[in-house]
């Protein structure tokens, strides 16, 4: 199509603002261009954090000879014409705001040449004014360089922040396009040093070795996708009302053992936008609950593909924030989805199907391995393990494909206790060593959050209430949390001043554990009066005062009991808390270490 100035109607129905804030936000408008453009290749050179100069070159289809001074036009625009068309946009651009806005606060060169033209076009402005027009040679395709941000606008450059914050800022968004385009070839080169290049082979994970690294991406799991093909039909859509509308979900998501302090590396995209959503992002840390440690966050690469109509992208100038019309069942999806990618892929009860891969055959092939790790080592997440399994197969036979289920803890035969603490046990592959309080966390946590499904939490009258005293502080988020302590067994009452009486407990603990158990659950609520703690929560904190201490001895019997009982759960491989239940140490890793290999 060609570029044309938006009618004042159309314009004025366009969220405004200012869209460039950093240089970031300059690359990613260029990035976003150079995609709409159908380019296949796209490098990027910036220099002093992009302040100095910010350059993007492409190979799409370039731009008009006659249309290019037209671009810098505001509300000029090839994406879309009118009204209707904002209710079901396709490209990533189509405010036609972001070249006029880069313009007013930088100098701008542009050469381009459109496909099937003779000449092509360079094209220089300063603050807003075209300081040169002139034919130009060169190939197919669009550079745009932008240098000296800010330099007519000295408050916003104050606002900067040191150089390799603002090209780690690049380089972040960067990354993310990397991840949504795979099939796109981008380079990044930051004051002269190459710091990220995509092969374009179409691959997510090898984008994801080079964005995150190897390591990383070795223990990530692909989301298989099996929702149902979306509904093409609208209209027969709506005439089912609360039908969900159809989303679909791909990527990779982390596999329990990886997790990082920030959520700086989950990426959200919904049809390949880089997108904000704090819904989203709980949805995706929600499906981690009890699997990683609190205060830490999964690593995950999400896109969410849905009909265009289904998602509102014109909110926001940056287009970083996006409207669902139904948010519920893209919620749902998303967690949906991860959580059945974390947790395994096959329902354990299907055993008899053919084993589907944990990891595609994509990671298998990679020839590179992280160094050997120590010995002993915590027992991988799911994909740590197929992998070991791959890489001794792929010494077997070279053609090895597919890669066993390893959700549940293998046979073990326990062999004993070691400092009152760990179980010791042997399994088809060599040494475990089990945290006893850890496994038997897990293990009562499972069966306490079964009770409650059946809404049914055992609980035990005490034959003689315990009058207990609480702070100030810890009555008013007692006296709100109360009700639904009821849920888990507990019966409290008021019984004047400081002392409350507690009636009954449930049946997983001790009276003298009690005190201890509502400290815990009051320090974690919140100020506010009526902060209910989340049932998993709850849960975790009777888990973990019931459970079988450090320092107690097992007899043989009691060990085999938890260790059979660890079997039965659904995530043996962490406690409620997400920290490990137990170590391994392979059978390999046993012969590499008294060199019979
Ligand atoms: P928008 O992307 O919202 O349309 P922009 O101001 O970013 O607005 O760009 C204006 C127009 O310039 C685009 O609609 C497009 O036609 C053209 N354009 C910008 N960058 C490129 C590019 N790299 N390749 C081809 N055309 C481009
Ligand atoms: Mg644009």
């Amino acid at each position: 199509m060609p570029i044309r100035v938006l009618s004042p109607q159309v314009a004025s129905k366009i969220a405004a603002g200012e869209v460039v804030e950093r240089p970031a936000s300059v690359a990613k408008e260029l990035i976003e261009n150079a995609i709409d453009a159908g380019a296949t290749e796209i490098r990027v050179e910036i220099r002093q954090g992009g302040r100095r100069l910010i350059r993007v070159s492409d190979n799409g289809c370039g731009i008009a000879a006659q249309e290019a001074t037209l671009a810098f036009a505001r509300h000029a625009t090839s994406k879309i014409t009118d009204e209707a068309d904002l209710s079901h946009i396709t490209t990533l651009g189509f405010r036609g705001e972001a070249l006029a806005s880069i313009a007013a606060v930088s100098h701008v060169t542009l050469t381009s040449r459109a496909r099937g033209e003779e000449a092509g076009t360079l094209l220089r402005l300063q603050g807003g004014e075209i300081v040169r027009h002139e034919a130009h040679g060169g190939r197919t395709g669009t550079t745009i360089a932008v240098e000296n941000l800010f330099y007519n606008t000295p408050a916003r450059l104050k606002f900067l922040r040191a150089e390799p914050t603002e090209a780690s800022h690049i380089v972040e968004m960067l990354s993310a396009y990397a991840m949504a385009y795979p099939e796109l070839s981008l380079h990044l080169i930051d004051n002269g040093r190459l710091v990220l290049q995509t092969p374009g082979n179409g691959k997510l994970c090898d984008v994801l070795i080079k964005a995150f690294d190897l390591s990383v991406a070795q223990q990530m799991l692909e989301i298989q996708v099996d929702e149902p093909a979306p509904a093409d039909d609208l209209a027969a859509r709506e005439s089912q009302p609360g039908h969900e509308i159809p989303v679909r979900v791909s990527g990779y998501v982390g596999g329990p053992s990886l997790h990082r302090a920030s959520r700086n590396y989950q990426m959200l995209f919904v049809n390949r936008r880089w997108i904000q959503d704090r819904a989203l992002s709980y949805a995706v840390e929600e499906a981690y609950r009890t699997l990683i440690p609190v205060g830490r966050h999964p690593v995950a690469v999400l896109n969410i593909r849905m009909d265009p109509v289904d998602v509102d992208v014109n909110v926001h100038p940056t287009k970083r924030e996006v409207r669902f019309r139904d948010p519920r069942a893209v919620f749902s999806a998303v967690q949906r989805v991860v959580r059945r990618a974390v947790i395994g892929q096959a329902p354990v009860a299907s055993v008899a199907s053919a084993p589907t891969p944990v990891l595609s055959d994509e990671w298998a092939s990679r020839q590179s391995y992280p160094s050997p790790r120590s010995a002993w080592d915590m027992v991988p997440n799911r994909a740590q393990a197929a992998m070991e399994i791959q890489r001794t197969a792929d010494v077997a036979s070279p053609t090895a494909q597919s890669v066993p289920m390893l959700e549940r803890l293998p046979m073990l035969r326990v062999l004993g206790q070691v400092r009152q603490a760990y179980v010791i046990a042997e399994g088809p592959d060599g040494l475990y060593l089990i945290d006893q309080h850890a496994a038997h966390e897990r293990v009562l946590y499972e069966q306490l959050q079964a009770e409650q499904a059946t809404m049914k939490a055992p609980s035990q009258a005490l034959l003689e209430p315990l009058a207990l005293e609480f702070t100030p502080s810890e009555r008013s988020r007692l006296d709100g949390m109360m009700v639904s302590l009821a849920a888990f067994g507990f019966d409290i009452a008021p019984f004047g001043g400081d002392t409350y009486l507690v009636r009954a407990i449930p049946s997983a603990l001790k009276a003298a554990q009690v005190r201890a158990v509502l400290a815990e659950l009051l320090e974690g609520a919140g100020e506010e009066a009526d902060a209910v703690p989340p049932a998993q929560h709850v849960l975790a904190v009777i888990a973990c005062h019931s459970a079988v201490r450090a320092g107690q001895t097992l007899t043989l019997d009691e060990a085999r009991e938890l260790i059979h009982q660890l079997e039965q759960t659904i995530s043996p491989y962490t406690c409620p808390h997400g920290r490990p239940t137990m170590i391994h140490l392979s059978s390999l890793q046993l012969e590499k270490s008294f060199g019979r290999r």
